[in-house]
């Protein structure tokens, strides 16, 4: 019976996925980011040339693999992202389990791909993000005291270090998270940011002064630290 959970929730994971992935898309299209142009309410599309998609070639991760990653009706190239997104929203939502906190991950998500992709936090997914967190975590005093250290360290750095969607999304965090993981999760966003900026210049990925996302280590920050910010706490504690 808890393989047949976990089974269905995996498939449900997967579905969310390729809702993210439209999600994006979609989103891309609004803000005026993407070349491409089409978009049609109602049913699923085919990103390149418009055609309305036949169940089948719709299905989770398994249509990539079968059309082997391309459009079967204009033979284009398809993302690797999708097939990935879909396969770790399957993960995902079998490790969470089928609770709330299953919304904030699909939000978050989002939210990571967005600005991976773009460099953009969008707003409504912050700001559902922040009613989810005020009905679940309601920790106010760190939500504003997460949102107001960013805002200093915001106004302090210009803007370059980081944009204003990195400042709503630390109410949220403080909200969720409260205190002391939210701090956990602003030292874990810092170092892994930090890392991986560093290790993306020697390696020559990135030129200097490219700018890097910083959302995204805020978002890793905020999952690790709200699943294990109590033992890395305590561990820190005792190696001091
Ligand atoms: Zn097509």
């Amino acid at each position: 019976m808890e393989l047949f959970m976990e089974i269905m929730l995996f498939v449900l994971g997967t579905c969310v996925g390729s809702f993210i992935n439209m999600l994006v898309y979609r989103t891309a299209v609004r803000y005026g980011l993407t070349k491409n142009k089409i978009t049609n309410k109602n049913r699923s599309f085919c990103d390149y040339c418009g055609r309305q998609l036949k169940w089948y070639e719709n299905i989770p991760v398994i249509s990539w693999v079968v059309q082997k990653g391309k459009t079967r009706c204009c033979g284009k190239n398809l993302p690797k992202e999708y097939p990935l997104v879909e396969m770790i929203m399957g993960i995902i939502f079998v490790m969470v389990g089928l609770r709330m906190e299953l919304l904030i991950a699909t939000l978050l998500a989002f939210s990571l791909i967005f600005d991976l992709k773009y460099m953009i936090l969008p707003d409504f997914s912050t700001y559902i993000l922040i009613v989810l967190a005020i009905i679940i975590g309601h920790n106010w005093f760190s939500g504003l005291g997460a949102g107001l250290f960013l805002l200093i360290l915001y106004l302090v750095t210009k803007g370059k270090g980081m944009g204003f969607g990195d400042v709503k999304l630390a109410l949220f965090m403080g909200l969720f998270l409260g205190y002391p993981n939210i701090i956990v999760a602003f030292y874990l966003a810092f170092i892994i940011g930090a890392v991986v900026g560093v290790t993306l210049l020697v390696t020559k990925t990135i030129k200097r002064k490219q700018p890097i996302p910083f959302g995204p280590f805020l978002i890793l920050g905020t999952t690790i630290a709200y699943y294990w910010g109590e033992k890395i706490m305590y561990y820190f504690s005792r190696w001091l």
